[in-house]
């Protein structure tokens, strides 16, 4: 009698493939991380080395701050909040004024100087719970959960003031380096589906506005509620149909 096909013993599994784990380990101790902690192999230094690369991966390295892919994240997260519970939470945007001026008088250097100095003020002038990121070359962006309407300007404000009193002293010498920036800020709409895209394009909003009303300035989006965008309807009535919206 022959053994019909499902009863056939498995074949034999493959052999399980050795990890190439080395260059993972190189480039973090190329970052300055330790090496996980465990025997080199065993399942949990594999874990400790996952762990820390994605930590490494949503790092700046110039400033150590949120880079821009853990922002986005972040930001998703937030909004995604925002929309189930109805806290109020603001963004903002930060740009370096004049930063090719910096960079041009006293080098590339001092400009990477001045951008680790900023990325402290920033990260010193805010909660433990916000998020600071640098989002772009001498580019900034905050995240505040539950910051109502009413401290919005006051925070943002103690953003600005705190760069803008403290010179930077660079490393090759000279006097201190002036340094300003121009804050942009919008609200998650409460209530809203709100897309991280837009609560991103509504603050750069405000920083153009910034920028191009005489830099040195925080300009606010009115607050939330005033402001719902037409997308922004759409997404909210899409989801709950009701009839005299517009
Ligand atoms: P504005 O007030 O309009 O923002 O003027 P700006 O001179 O700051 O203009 P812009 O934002 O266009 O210039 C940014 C400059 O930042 C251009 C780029 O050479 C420089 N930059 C970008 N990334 C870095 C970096 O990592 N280090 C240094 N030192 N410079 C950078
Ligand atoms: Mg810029
Ligand atoms: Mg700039």
């Amino acid at each position: 009698m022959t053994t019909a096909p499902h009863l056939k013993s498995p074949a034999p599994a493959a052999a399980p493939t050795a990890l190439q784990l080395d260059q993972a380990l190189q480039l973090l101790t190329h970052a300055g991380r330790a090496a996980p902690a465990g025997e080199p192999g065993s399942g949990p230094w594999v874990q400790g080395l996952i762990d820390a690369l994605v930590e490494l991966s949503s790092r700046d390295a110039l400033t150590g701050l949120a880079n821009r892919r853990a922002f986005e994240l972040a930001l998703a997260r937030e909004a995604d909040r925002v929309a189930r519970s109805g806290e109020p939470a603001l963004l903002l945007v930060l740009d370096i004024d004049h930063f090719k001026r910096i960079n041009d008088t006293h080098g590339h250097a001092a400009g990477d100087e001045v951008i680790r100095a900023v990325a402290l003020a920033l990260q010193d002038s805010v909660r433990p719970m916000d998020l600071v990121a640098r989002v772009g070359g001498e580019e900034f962006a905050i995240i505040l959960p539950n910051c109502g309407a009413a401290f919005g300007e006051t925070v943002a404000e103690r953003v600005r003031r705190r760069i803008e009193s403290m010179p930077v002293l660079i490393s090759r010498g000279g006097p201190p380096v002036p340094v300003t920036a121009s804050v942009g800020g919008a609200f998650a709409p409460q209530w809203v589906r709100c897309t991280p895209g837009l609560w991103l394009e509504r603050a750069d909003q405000q920083l153009y506005r910034a920028k191009a009303q005489g830099r040195n300035l925080v300009r606010l989006e009115p607050t939330a509620s005033s402001v719902v965008s037409s997308e922004e309807k759409r997404l909210l009535f899409d989801t709950f149909p009701m009839t005299d919206h517009e």
